[in-house]
């Protein structure tokens, strides 16, 4: 969605520009630049929109990831490799589209944190 708020607004500044550059070419009308200013103030006020729901997103994607890593660290004390047994820090998963993914800094092994435990 913010992606294709962020072309919109690219092809309305886009265009503008090119009507405020035609204006002056010897075909080009003034009444263009009126047009062309009014196509880049659009698409700048959509730019602006579009960065500053951006922002509230990574805020609220911040939110998660903390909500991931205080699970994290109740459950460090008892994870442990599935495949070797040896102890699991909360650096050793990783996010992986939403699901915990264990890399095993002993054995090297990745696998899906598919198990819930105890929190
Ligand atoms: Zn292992």
């Amino acid at each position: 969605m913010k992606i294709v708020a962020y072309i919109f607004a690219a092809i309305l500044v886009f265009f503008g520009v090119l009507f405020i550059w035609g204006a002056f070419s010897p075909q080009g009308s003034p009444s263009w630049i009126l047009i062309g200013l009014i196509s880049v103030g659009i698409g700048l006020v959509i730019i602006f929109f579009a960065a500053r729901s951006g922002k509230s997103a990574a805020a609220s994607g911040q939110n998660v990831t903390l909500n991931v890593d205080l699970p994290g660290n109740v459950k460090m004390d008892t994870l442990k490799c599935q495949s070797c047994g040896g102890p699991l820090a909360p650096e050793n998963i990783t996010m992986v589209a939403g699901a915990p993914v264990v890399t095993c800094p002993y054995c090297h092994t990745t696998y899906q944190l598919t198990e819930a435990p105890k929190w």
